[in-house]
């Protein structure tokens, strides 16, 4: 902490990329990565050679596409930031100008407060802070020398010689000490996860302990940091959760003090087998029989040496919920148009015995049939009629899937043996020797997802129909 004479010297200042994803251009990007690929090539894995890991960077960024309303963008300029491998990419470019940066404030400061500047200014992303001497000169300067880096990175700031948020700090000076406190953001509603919510059990645990650990170890005044512990058991108690589950998990992380839990954790290396299953309280307990049998499998010599170090967990993949059910990356506003469509998929067989229309005329009645529903080869549920194209005689069935059935009809009608149903039997004799011996048009779609409500509704349109290839006789 700074001791009186200097903390009068200090400027909390905090700066912010304007729209970072969007203007990193590909030209910087791709230089900056190449740079630290070779800087430290020793930990690139060696499945990977460098320019692989380039070739297939440059690939992620031009091939940023998306369908909206039947029309396909692509992505022209700057990185798209739904991609994963985004973040680092943006990050290791800043920190490839961040080299020019040092540079450049050692040309104009000089060693010492290139030095400074060197340990002090921090970055999460496009979200950087210092704490800059007023000493120093004009915090304008500084930021100058941010903006000049790159054309098209712009850096924003902000400074205070009282206090300044920070990321999910607020950063004041309070007695002459910097200090930190947690900082929400106006729009925070403090919605946590319901505890009634169908979540694994210890996902809903972790969570006060989790929040009472960011707490305890963000902020530094002990007199705020039990208001702001209240705070949140006030919001977890509407959340639902259980007051002495609360208490229990702040006493947990009550008790670390707070250099251990600002210390940096090294990660574990654990050779792990994970055992992965998407997340139903309902689900039958496999894991605990997987886990006594992975025991006793590793009691013989064999199997021990094996699996030595090994540790089985269990991970639960979230189940889809409505959000994804609904959701889907093609938008498309235009609705399907009533009537019957071929697939016009590269391989289907079905396509060329589809006719396209968007009603059917049945001579015999003088009676044309609207197509209340959009139809391609793909549909199911559905009541179809099937036209000899030798005569024009027809044929009324049903199906749960159309290119099933019709691969079925095919098969029917080429092979003696199966030749049974008249249907069949006619269409050989009467059209066998054309390319496209019959057309198929479904005309209804069975509301009801049962055998009897499709059996009844096929037995309806016989019935109207009354079509000859349905008799057997
Ligand atoms: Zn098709
Ligand atoms: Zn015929």
């Amino acid at each position: 902490m700074f001791i009186k004479d200097v903390i009068n010297d200090i400027l909390i200042v905090t700066c912010d990329i304007k729209d970072m994803y969007t203007n990193i251009k590909k030209d910087l990007g791709l230089k900056a990565i190449r740079y630290w690929l070779y800087k430290y090539p020793s930990l690139l894995h060696e499945r990977f050679s460098i320019d692989f890991v380039l070739e297939a960077l440059e690939f992620v960024l031009d091939n940023s596409n998306f369908q909206f309303n039947n029309n396909f963008y692509s992505l022209i300029s700057g990185t798209v930031t739904g991609t994963k491998v985004a973040p680092t990419y943006a990050n290791l470019t800043v920190a490839f100008l961040e080299i020019s940066l040092y540079d450049k404030v050692k040309e104009i400061y000089g060693e010492n407060i290139q030095k400074y500047v060197i340990s002090n200014w921090k970055r999460f992303l496009d979200d950087g802070q210092i704490l800059w001497k007023k000493s120093f000169g004009n915090i304008e300067d500084f930021v100058n020398i941010l903006n000049s880096l790159d054309n098209n990175i712009h850096f924003t700031h902000e400074c205070s010689t009282t206090g300044l948020p920070y990321l999910n700090l607020f950063l004041y000076i309070e007695n002459e000490k910097l200090l930190t406190d947690i900082y929400y953001k106006d729009t925070d509603s403090h919605d946590y996860l319901p505890f009634s919510s169908c979540h694994p059990r210890h996902t809903k645990i972790n969570i006060p302990q989790t929040l009472a650990r960011i707490i305890c170890t963000v902020v530094d005044d002990p007199k705020r940091k039990q208001f702001r512990l209240m705070e949140l058991k006030a919001w977890l108690k509407k959340a639902g959760y259980p007051i002495s589950l609360i208490e229990s998990a702040f006493l947990k992380v009550n008790k670390v003090d707070q250099l251990t839990l600002r210390a940096k954790v090294p990660p574990k290396s654990e050779n792990l087998l994970v055992y992965v299953e998407t997340h139903n309280p309902k689900n039958p307990k496999v894991f605990e029989h997987l886990s006594k049998f992975f025991n006793f499998l590793k009691s013989f010599e064999r199997f021990s040496k094996l699996f030595e170090g090994t540790k089985l967990i269990r991970s639960e993949r979230q189940p889809k919920n409505l959000g994804h059910l609904l959701q889907h990356s093609c938008v498309n506003l235009d609705k399907p148009k009533n009537g019957c469509q071929k697939c016009n998929k590269k391989s289907c067989g079905t396509c060329q015995y589809i006719l396209e229309t968007d009603s059917i005329y049945f001579s015999r009645l003088d009676i044309y049939f609207k197509l209340l529903n959009a139809f391609t080869c793909e549909s199911g549920n559905i009541i179809y009629k099937i036209t000899c194209n030798g005569c024009g005689e027809f044929y009324i069935g049903l199906t749960v899937n159309l290119r099933h059935r019709v691969t079925n009809h095919k098969f029917c009608l080429f092979n003696e043996a199966s030749r049974i149903q008249k249907v069949h039997r006619h269409i050989h004799d009467c059209a066998g020797s054309m390319l496209v011996p019959f057309s198929i048009v479904p005309f209804y779609k069975v509301k009801r997802d049962t055998n009897v409500a499709r059996l009844s509704t096929e037995s309806f349109f016989i019935r109207k129909f009354n079509p000859r290839l349905n008799r057997d006789k």
